[in-house]
């Protein structure tokens, strides 16, 4: 199915619409809270969601205590029996930078040169350092005022969901099976999928929170967190001799023999690394902690073992002292069970191409909900949003993505129909 150019330009204002507004509303989640959510902003943008969802005739619409809202769309009649599908995206965007007072600015006609930032002088977006601009020149492009990050990640992904729904609420030649809508709260803290009431999850879901456009993403790390504690003896040093045992100090040594070849800043696509993370103490006790991150479970479980044998060495090394360890598995590679789902890769590739998208399949240098999705059995392959350098002061999408990433979802579900 080719959708007309009457439903592509309504994805396209439809969704730049809803993105220039949805970003406005400050929904930074705040590591330092227990709660989920983490912040109050989350629930109001959340409440507004809602009221739009009901405009756009979803059913059942429900956001819960902890800020989740899961919203059905009824299937097109005659197509009751399609599977049910999902699409996820979250409320939250990450603390690394500013997402208060947002004011989104239209670069129109994007002509290749240097973008200038209203509120810092200093910043610039160019080709040199960001190449992929190349790709947009002639495009609008979306950025922020320079002294906040844009919020592409995910406002990006929720406005194209929801003009995903207003298309096919105004156009009932759309075809689809039944649909949920999910938006999640705290995905950038990792805790997305803490308080997801699975029952209101379909089987079959699919995050859009990825980045450039044409991106579908199959694997992520598997993520192991070490919290290593030195305990140490501190002695009045002057008489310390054959006596003191200096926790922070013979820390820095331990953390000194992980190989700086695999650390994050050395390495790239399927290489994995050790983070030093945090590192505190004084000669009585001393703490770090490292995140080990690779693709392959058994490579990670190398790194592990040789911090273990270091901990073996250092307590025969050092007279006194004691290294407790302790390993957290924090999420998993989601390929482990997507490989067993091509059917759900294969069509996810094939919506991007009736999209009129080259698909690269891409790795997932970190985590997403959907890792967590897939392991409690609900694969969850990651599309596009478009917005590129998250996190960051200089984040940007241009416009043509918001609509891209719509038009995905339209012929995801359309194509599931006749399945
Ligand atoms: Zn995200």
């Amino acid at each position: 199915m080719i959708l007309s150019e009457e439903i592509q330009n309504f994805l396209l204002d439809n969704a730049v619409e809803r993105f220039l507004r949805y970003v406005k509303i400050w929904t930074t989640s705040d590591e330092n809270t227990e709660t989920i959510p983490s912040t109050q902003g989350q629930i109001e943008f959340g409440k507004l969601l809602k009221e739009e969802l009901k405009n756009l005739n979803l059913e059942n619409i429900i956001q819960d205590e902890f800020g989740y809202i899961y919203a059905n769309l009824p299937p097109s009649q005659g197509f009751e029996n399609v599977k049910k599908i999902g699409f996820i995206a979250h409320l939250d965007t990450s603390p690394a930078v500013s997402g208060k007072d947002v004011k989104p600015v239209i670069q129109k006609n994007y002509n290749g040169t240097v973008i200038k930032f209203s509120q810092d002088n200093d910043l610039e977006l160019n080709i040199n350092d960001s190449p992929q601009l190349e790709k947009y020149i002639g495009l609008d492009i979306i950025t922020s005022q320079g002294d906040t990050l844009l919020g592409a990640d995910d406002k990006a992904g929720i406005a194209e969901i929801m003009a995903a729904c207003a298309a096919w609420d105004k156009f009932p030649e759309l075809k689809h099976g039944p649909i949920v809508v999910c938006f999640f709260p705290d995905e950038e803290l990792g805790r997305g999928t803490k308080k997801v009431n699975i029952e209101k999850i379909p089987k079959i879901c699919y995050t859009l929170d990825g980045s450039e456009m044409g991106e579908l993403e199959i694997e992520c790390f598997d993520a192991w967190k070490a919290l290593i504690k030195f305990k140490g003896l501190s002695v009045h040093p002057g008489y310390a001799k054959n006596l003191m045992s200096n926790a922070i100090h013979i820390a820095c040594r331990f953390l000194s023999e992980i190989p700086e070849s695999e650390s994050p800043e050395h390495t790239e696509e399927r290489e994995g690394f050790y983070h030093l993370s945090n590192l505190k103490g004084k000669e009585e006790e001393a703490t770090a902690t490292l995140i080990i991150r690779d693709f392959e479970i058994k490579n990670n479980k190398r790194r592990m073992d040789y911090i273990t044998s270091l901990k073996n060495v250092y307590e025969i090394r050092y007279l006194g002292l004691k290294i407790e360890l302790n390993y957290e598995h924090q999420y998993e590679n989601m390929y482990n069970y997507l490989k067993k789902e091509q059917k759900i890769i294969d069509l996810a590739e094939k919506a991007m191409e009736l999209a009129g998208i080259e698909v690269n399949i891409h790795l997932i240098r970190g985590g997403t909900d959907g890792s967590h999705l897939s392991a409690m059995g609900i694969p969850t392959p990651n599309i596009f949003t478009g917005g590129l350098l998250f996190h960051s002061k200089k984040e940007f999408i241009p416009t043509l993505a918001l609509q891209k990433a719509a038009e995905v979802v339209i012929h995801l579900a359309e194509l599931f129909t006749k399945e």
